[in-house]
């Protein structure tokens, strides 16, 4: 026993759960303690895997009789590395598969361990989806609950505005279920406010049809077209480009591909993420057109599975990551160029990628007092974020997209999505929130009074009377 947690606690938890319960030295600690983000190397007392709902309230009840610092992990995709804890207790609620789609209703419920890529392989047999994240390895329940942006969002809204229900064990265990009629409040909450109420065990959504088959792809560019890329996205979205149509600019660096020409692999590049959700397929590519126009070097976009393109920007594990982002409430050409001459500033080659897309439609619709989330109106969001090998490269790269940042400040509507940024303390909690804020520190009193959720984009609870 190296660390501060007392070793009889974990035996006793360990002979409680129906899982199993890793600590340093057991096969498959290493593997269960990794996360996305290889910057995040913590050593967790134990790992507490859940099997189901009596063992995440077993696992809640333990940490907090005896005082153990802990944390909540599902798709282990945090980027601050908020779902570990070092010397603690991780709730691994990895384990709570299970998909189950009602295609009359247009409905899904899946386990909190889900991943996006498991939750579309399963509603797509259907020709149905939800708004997901644009990586397939993502866990449903962080990026959810966190809010929730995907390339649906435009149409369909976040991932939470398609929230019917969130099963969770609170801080004091009681397995509730929160929806529009049950814990409105606390579901108003669970609209973005991430994993401050305690541990989703499972999701309801609502579903759309969308595909199986799409028109969707990648397009790409020379670096130096990056502009010209930029300036026709804001033109399109400006002229009201359908809500059916998710477009973004990448910048990032050419792939070693066989489809990209050997002129631009190890270079940078400019690229056109392009996803046509509507069923009218030639409607589609139509849109398309004004971008093949400016002569891509690469051009992906054509009828492909949904599933196919939910993976197509999947970034490889076992990388170190720095994210950030801000909201914007327009584009004026000194932003846009801002944002190009700063991702033309990107380390090449490298897997940095900076990210500029549009709001607008289901995003800004869905906002307001309904969602606890600030500023959803704004119409771009921009989302810097440096991924790279090794730690001497650490300093080169954060100081890359902090800087991307930082220039483009003073066009931000001071909103942000706190999913795509790691800790940047509790200012920036409170302004993702804005005005909700209090209220959600009123959820949180009733819900977990003590801040045992803690590791998270945290809310600290109000010291004023709980509201039920
Ligand atoms: C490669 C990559 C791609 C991404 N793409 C997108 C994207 O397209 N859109 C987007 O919106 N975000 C995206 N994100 C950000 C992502 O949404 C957040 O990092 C999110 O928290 C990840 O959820 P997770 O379950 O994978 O993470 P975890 O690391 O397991 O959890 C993160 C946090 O979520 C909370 N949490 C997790 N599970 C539970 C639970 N069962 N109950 C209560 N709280 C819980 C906890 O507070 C935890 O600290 C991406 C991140 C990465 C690394």
């Amino acid at each position: 026993m190296t660390g501060t947690v007392g070793d009889s606690a974990l035996q006793e938890l360990r002979g409680a759960l129906a899982g199993r319960l890793l600590r340093p030295g057991d096969a498959g600690y290493d593997d269960a303690r990794s996360l996305f983000n290889a910057m995040v190397d913590v050593r967790p007392a134990a790992i507490a895997q859940c099997t189901d709902v009596t063992d995440v309230r077993t696992a809640i009840a333990h940490g907090r009789a005896h005082g153990i610092p802990t944390a909540v992990r599902s798709g282990g995709h945090s980027v601050a590395g908020s779902s570990t804890v070092e010397d603690g207790l991780v709730i691994d609620v990895r384990a709570l598969k299970g998909v189950t789609v009602d295609p009359q209703a247009r409905t899904a419920r899946c386990g909190a361990g889900v991943t996006w890529g498991e939750f579309d392989a399963v509603t797509q047999q259907h020709g149905l989806a939800t708004t997901g994240g644009r990586v397939s390895t993502t866990g449903v329940a962080g990026l959810t609950l966190g809010g929730g942006s995907g390339w649906l969002e435009r149409k369909h809204g976040l991932s939470c505005d398609n929230l019917r229900a969130v099963e969770l064990v609170t801080a004091d265990g009681e397995h509730l279920r929160a929806s529009a009629d049950e814990h409105p409040e606390l579901f108003w909450a669970l609209h973005g406010g991430g994993g401050n109420f305690g541990v989703a065990t499972a999701f309801e959504f609502d579903l759309h049809p969308v595909g199986p088959e799409v028109i969707a792809g990648l397009m790409l560019w020379p670096g130096e077209r990056g502009s010209e890329v930029t300036q026709l996205l804001r033109a399109e979205i400006e002229g009201g480009a359908p809500e059916e149509l998710a477009l973004a600019v990448v910048y990032l660096t050419g792939p070693p591909e066989p489809f990209v020409p050997e002129s631009l692999r190890g270079r940078l590049c400019c690229g056109l993420a392009f996803l046509w959700a509507g069923d009218d397929h030639a409607a589609g590519l139509a849109q398309a057109e004004p971008f093949r126009a400016l002569g891509p070097a690469v051009d992906l976009v054509g009828p492909m599975p949904y599933t196919q393109f939910q993976s197509m920007i999947d970034d490889p594990p076992g990388l170190r990551n720095y994210w950030t982002g801000d909201y914007l409430d327009a584009l004026p050409d000194e932003a846009l160029d801002l944002f190009v001459e700063n991702s033309e500033r990107m380390p090449v080659p490298s897997a940095c990628q900076a990210i500029l897309f549009p709001w607008g439609g289901a995003v800004a619709r869905n906002g307001g007092e309904g969602t606890p989330m600030a500023k959803r109106e704004a119409t771009w969001v921009c989302h810097p974020f440096a991924l790279w090998e090794q730690a001497a490269d650490d300093a080169a790269h954060i100081s890359w997209a902090r800087a991307a940042s930082a220039d483009l400040k003073r066009f931000a509507s001071g909103g942000v999505y706190l999913n795509f940024i790691g800790d940047e303390g509790s200012g920036r909690v409170r302004a993702a929130f804005g005005e909700s804020y209090d209220r959600l520190a009123r959820v949180k009193a009733t819900y977990d009074p003590d801040n045992f959720f803690h590791f998270n984009q945290n809310i600290e609870p109000a010291s004023a009377q709980p509201t039920a």
